[in-house]
């Protein structure tokens, strides 16, 4: 999941990253207005964490924009101001939850959990397919009770491919949620397919994979 957090104050946007990096979102930090919307202008975003007191402007003037253009991004504002009227505002101008600072990181995961979740089409932390389980929070994956060994990394993709069910996620796709920017890592993709042929040698195990369908030359897809 690719995480832009909007913050001006650089510990706490530092912290914020340090604590969302560990857990497994791909995360860039935008101190400036300006530079958020340049941000979700010219790259995806999955979810945005949105302070409102920014230098050049108010963050709802960022909401705005990205809800002028239906981004389908899902953001959670984050603020020290706790009037009624903000979070009024903030709910029609299509914020999706808010946290008032101070708040807890453990606070901050659960509600991000509720929405990646949520952009699933999931209801639970848990995931169920076809026998096996997805933990959210957990990193953990079992197949009628039996832990399967996941790396962290086919354990992101695994999980991405499940949350973008029945849609074909391109190699690239798969590189800009899970190793973040594209110019960071090799030009050559095919390290991605290693990644998913050890994930599905582990899956395969247990059940034949009709489900899980590799698309040519373009990606992958779970069909559920
Ligand atoms: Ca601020």
């Amino acid at each position: 999941m690719n995480l832009l957090i909007v913050e001006d104050n650089k510990e706490l946007a530092i912290e914020l990253k340090d604590f969302l990096s560990s857990t497994g979102y791909v995360c860039k930090i935008s101190s400036t207005c300006k530079d958020a919307l340049d941000e979700t202008n010219s790259n995806h975003y999955d979810i945005m964490l949105l302070d409102l007191g920014l230098p050049d402007g108010s963050g709802f003037d960022i909401l705005k924009s990205v809800r002028k253009k239906q981004s389908k991004i899902a953001v959670i504002v984050v603020t020290a101001r706790a009037e009624l009227d903000d979070k009024i505002n903030g709910l029609h101008l299509g914020a999706d939850d808010y946290l008032t600072k101070p708040f807890a990181l453990t606070e901050l995961q659960a509600r991000l959990f509720a929405i990646v979740r949520r952009l699933g089409g999931f209801t639970q932390n848990e995931l169920d397919l076809y026998g096996f389980k997805l933990q959210l929070q957990d990193y953990k994956v079992t197949y009628k009770e039996i832990p399967i060994k996941l790396t962290k990394k086919e354990f992101d993709i695994f999980q991405y491919l499940v949350l973008n069910k029945n849609r074909v996620i391109t190699r690239m796709q798969l590189i800009e949620h899970i190793w973040g920017d594209i110019l960071e890592v090799s030009s050559d993709s095919n390290f991605i397919d290693v990644h998913v042929r050890n994930l599905r040698k582990k899956l395969d195990k247990h059940t034949t994979l009709e489900w899980f369908e590799t698309v040519r030359n373009v990606g992958y897809r779970i069909n559920i």
